[in-house]
């Protein structure tokens, strides 16, 4: 398993924590895209299957813990754990208290967006009762996100567990936000929509240098040629729009971007390529 990986960006400390592996359908994955090629890019198992990691990144900002995605939802039963390929418990708070911290120390948790593999920390069972897992945390999010989260339409019922999100619902922990927003100096959320409508990736920014958390708008660095839309996108077309918008603008102003489900090295820079854009590793 790839572990925990330290960089700075100016005056953040960042760590991109690694929540393990899963595992879902690459032709899903890729959308209009022939086998031939995804397969060459993201080896399939007997189950057509690809690995995907989940990468939930830490920033420190002076004093301050900020979580960007919880991670992947591992209460579901032996059932859910099996089509997903997930292990039993999550490394994640492990990962946590390797650097000094327990969960009351993150006073700040990012949502791109709520769906089970990226919110599946939200919550966790505690002598027979769920609860925040975070408990000094806000919850930013989208409020198109939170609203379709909560009541979710039959297209994407699966990929919104109320587990989730109700509890922190009930208890007041989400903060929606409406469009762009800096949320703190050097951190900015920029809506992303086209997997879901409210979805948005994180900006970080301090003394020059740049970072995108890319959520599920471009969750693998094989994606990255703008036409390579999951077709589990709601809004494949708005995805193509938003990616060129922001690519554009990444690229132009040297972003790093962290690839929130790649199972590999989580970091790389855009390039121009024949396919519009392509990534190298940095
Ligand atoms: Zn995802």
């Amino acid at each position: 398993m790839r572990p925990i990986l330290y960089r700075k960006l100016g005056r953040f400390d960042l760590w991109v924590l690694n929540d393990g592996d899963f595992w879902l359908d690459g032709g899903s994955m890729f959308g209009i895209v022939p086998r031939v090629l995804w397969a060459k890019l993201a080896p399939p198992d007997e189950q057509n299957r690809i690995r995907l990691g989940l990468n939930p990144l830490l920033v420190r900002i002076g004093e301050r813990y900020i979580l960007i995605e919880t991670g992947l939802d591992r209460k579901g039963d032996e059932r859910f754990r099996k089509i997903y390929g997930l292990s039993e418990t999550s490394p994640v708070l492990g990962q946590l208290a390797l650097l000094g911290l327990g969960p009351e120390d993150i006073s700040l948790v990012i949502h791109t967006h709520l769906h089970f593999d990226h919110a599946g920390l939200n919550t966790r069972w505690v002598e027979g009762r769920l609860r925040p897992t975070f408990p000094q945390a806000r919850h930013l999010v989208q409020k198109q996100e939170l609203e379709d989260a909560l009541h979710p339409h039959e297209r994407s019922r699966a990929s919104y567990r109320a587990e989730n999100v109700e509890p922190l619902w009930e208890t007041g922990r989400f903060e929606p936000v409406e469009g762009e927003a800096e949320v703190l100096p050097g951190v900015r959320l920029v809506p992303a929509p086209g997997h879901t409508l409210g979805m948005q990736v994180v900006e970080l920014e301090s003394e020059g240098e740049r970072l995108a958390y890319t959520g599920d708008l471009v969750a693998l660095m094989a994606q990255v040629p703008p036409l390579y839309i999951p077709a589990f996108d709601l809004y494949p077309m708005t995805t193509l729009e938003t990616r060129k918008r922001l690519y554009a603008r990444w690229l132009e102003e040297g972003y790093l971007l962290c690839f929130t489900h790649e199972p590999g090295h989580p970091l790389g820079r855009l390039v121009r390529s024949e396919k519009g854009y392509a990534v190298e590793e940095a």
